[in-house]
């Protein structure tokens, strides 16, 4: 059993990346993310700290535009307008989630796909599906370089998803499914979700429940992945209850310390990418 060390990788990722933020600078360009968080989520506003920080590291540039509770849609499209015209913008993210009564697919839908850095427009989804270049969403974008950096193999083994969201589960399957692996997804109406993980070569979770994948829901050898950040008075955990899985892998990945150092290390990097198209 190998514990797959996000941390680490992220580390390396992120210097890797300060070296191409450094020539890029040098040849005039100057790569900018701009963030927009909507009302006060707490969970975001952390979010929303650990990317200003990943940008300064990495010596990217960083906006914050913050929008009260009442914002109107009309207002947040304006905004969003804005920054995709604007020439030193390269990146733009919209925070999720926004206030009830905002419409975030209408939202995403704006954002011009040359700064979708998050992924999440239509049309970088629908080239992902395609199996075209995009920008593909930072956490399963992630957990592919995860997969590339501990040589895990994906060609024909059986990935099951745990959760279907437009954020993680559905590009997940979607870049599991373009390297060759055979796909299931399940969500909250499966039916005998552990005969069905038992199966599992690959087992990603992204569900947001403490605890929920237990040792005898996986196969001897599988490889684990837990996306779920769940905060409770005891700490941060994942979906799986770590210390009795862990024994039955061949690879897992602890939280904190796997998944989410990795999101952060991809968003950059798709910041930096983004970049490099505009100046070509
Ligand atoms: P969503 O709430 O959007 O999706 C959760 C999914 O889990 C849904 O598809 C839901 O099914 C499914 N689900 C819920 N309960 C069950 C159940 N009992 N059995 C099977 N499926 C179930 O969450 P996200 O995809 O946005 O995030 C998932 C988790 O990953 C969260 O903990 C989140 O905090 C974390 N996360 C971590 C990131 C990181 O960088 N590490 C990045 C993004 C998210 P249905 O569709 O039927 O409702």
């Amino acid at each position: 059993m190998e514990i797959i060390d996000g941390k680490a990788l992220a580390k390396n990722i992120r210097e890797n990346l300060k070296k191409d933020v450094e020539q890029l600078k040098e040849k005039g360009v100057y790569p900018k993310l701009a963030v927009i968080l909507v009302g006060n989520d707490k969970a975001s506003q952390i979010y929303v700290k650990s990317k200003n920080k990943a940008c300064t590291e990495l010596g990217i540039d960083y906006e914050e535009v913050l929008l009260g509770e009442n914002t109107t849609m009309k207002e947040l499209l304006d905004i969003i307008d804005e920054l995709n015209e604007r020439k030193d913008i390269s990146g733009i993210l919209l925070q999720s989630p926004i206030p009830e009564g905002l419409d975030i697919n209408e939202a995403f839908r704006r954002i011009s796909p040359s700064k979708d850095v998050d992924g999440f427009n239509p049309v970088s989804m629908g080239k992902l599906c395609l199996n075209q270049d995009t920008f593909v969403s930072c956490t399963p974008y992630g957990i592919m370089k995860m997969f590339e950096t501990y040589n895990i193999e994906i060609k024909g083994k059986h990935a099951v998803i745990l959760g279907r969201s437009n954020i993680v589960g559905k590009p997940m399957a979607l870049n599991l499914l373009n390297r060759d692996a055979t796909i299931t997804i399940c969500h909250s109406k499966t039916k005998n979700l552990s005969e069905i993980t038992k199966q599992a070569d690959i087992l990603i979770s992204a569900i947001g429940k403490k605890n929920f994948v237990t040792a005898d829901m996986v196969k001897p050898g599988a490889v684990v992945i837990d996306v779920g950040i769940n905060r409770t008075e005891d700490g941060l955990f994942g979906d799986v209850d770590f210390e009795n899985v862990k024994e039955k892998t061949s690879y897992i990945t602890p939280v904190p310390g796997g998944v989410g150092p990795m999101t952060v290390a991809m968003l950059m990097n798709n910041v930096v990418k983004a970049a490099k198209q505009q100046q070509e």
